[in-house]
């Protein structure tokens, strides 16, 4: 179905808008994902946080219960470390405590190198495109049965290198432009499943990833990680599935 670009940008989640949904975001423990998780659960989700660090997902607990969230649940889990394994039994655990999965957002990521192609490590090239793409399939492979019976959303997240490639962005671009092909082909595939698939590009946004790429830069002077949201919101929200298969900028 075709999208008005200016709908997701400008979406204002009415309250409620995601009662006794449960949703799984990667990267909740930092910038626009942990934004995003407190933005859901303050519009009722029950939010399953992911992030590699037990201390700043607590953190986030804190937040989300101050803001009168419910208690989200947190699942500290590095990519570069975990098995096939820990995915499947994730799957499991949501299946078995609350049997649904309405969303999943994928926000993890990792920046690498800033450097030329002919210099760029090769160990760093393959973590980069492991913890951008590789543990976002995973992860999505192992949900989609959960995502299918809810009639879930996927929403991953992009970057303007992943449509148009920038020198010294290295493995960061290449894996922005396979996490568009990875949602375009689940797209194709999902169109009869009522699940959609989705890409939101936050735009440059106030982050540490965002500090590491441009550390000289105006924090001031970008967005804030809760002003790219609309967009992130809005596929969630959304209950036509049949809005699928499109790449939106949030700005
Ligand atoms: P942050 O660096 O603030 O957050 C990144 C998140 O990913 C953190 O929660 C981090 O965990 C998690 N993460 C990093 N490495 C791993 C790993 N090995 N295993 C598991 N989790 C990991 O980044 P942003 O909020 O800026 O980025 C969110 C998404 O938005 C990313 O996909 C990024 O590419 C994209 N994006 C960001 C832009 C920006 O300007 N900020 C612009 C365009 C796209 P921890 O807290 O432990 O570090």
């Amino acid at each position: 179905m075709s999208l008005d670009s200016a709908t997701p940008r400008e979406f204002e989640a009415p309250e409620g808008a995601l009662a006794d949904r449960v949703i799984l975001i990667t990267g909740a423990s930092d910038g626009i994902g942990r934004a995003l998780a407190i933005e859901c659960a303050k519009k009722g989700a029950l939010v399953i946080a992911q992030g590699r660090r037990r201390k700043k997902l607590k953190a986030l607990a804190d937040d989300i219960e101050a803001s009168g969230g419910i208690e989200p649940i947190l699942v500290p889990m590095d990519f570069l470390k975990a098995e096939g394994g820990v995915y499947l039994s994730l799957a499991e655990q949501i299946e078995k405590d609350f049997g649904r999965l309405d969303g999943l957002v994928h926000c993890a990521g990792m920046l690498g190198e800033m450097t030329e192609i002919e210099d760029y490590d090769a160990a760093v090239w393959q973590q980069v495109m492991h913890v951008n793409v590789t543990s976002g399939f995973a992860l999505t492979k192992v949900l989609l049965p959960l995502l299918k019976q809810s009639k879930g959303a996927i929403v991953f997240t992009s970057s303007s290198v992943g449509r148009k490639g920038r020198a010294f962005w290295g493995a960061y671009s290449v894996s922005k432009f396979a996490v568009e092909g990875l949602a375009q082909t689940l797209a194709d595939e999902l169109g009869k499943a009522d699940v959609s698939v989705n890409v939101v590009n936050p735009g440059a946004t106030h982050t540490n990833m965002r500090a590491q790429a441009y550390p000289a830069e105006d924090k001031n002077a970008i967005a804030t990680p809760q002003a790219v949201l609309p967009p992130f919101m809005y596929f969630l929200c959304e209950a036509d599935r049949s809005i699928t298969g499109h790449s939106v900028n949030a700005q």
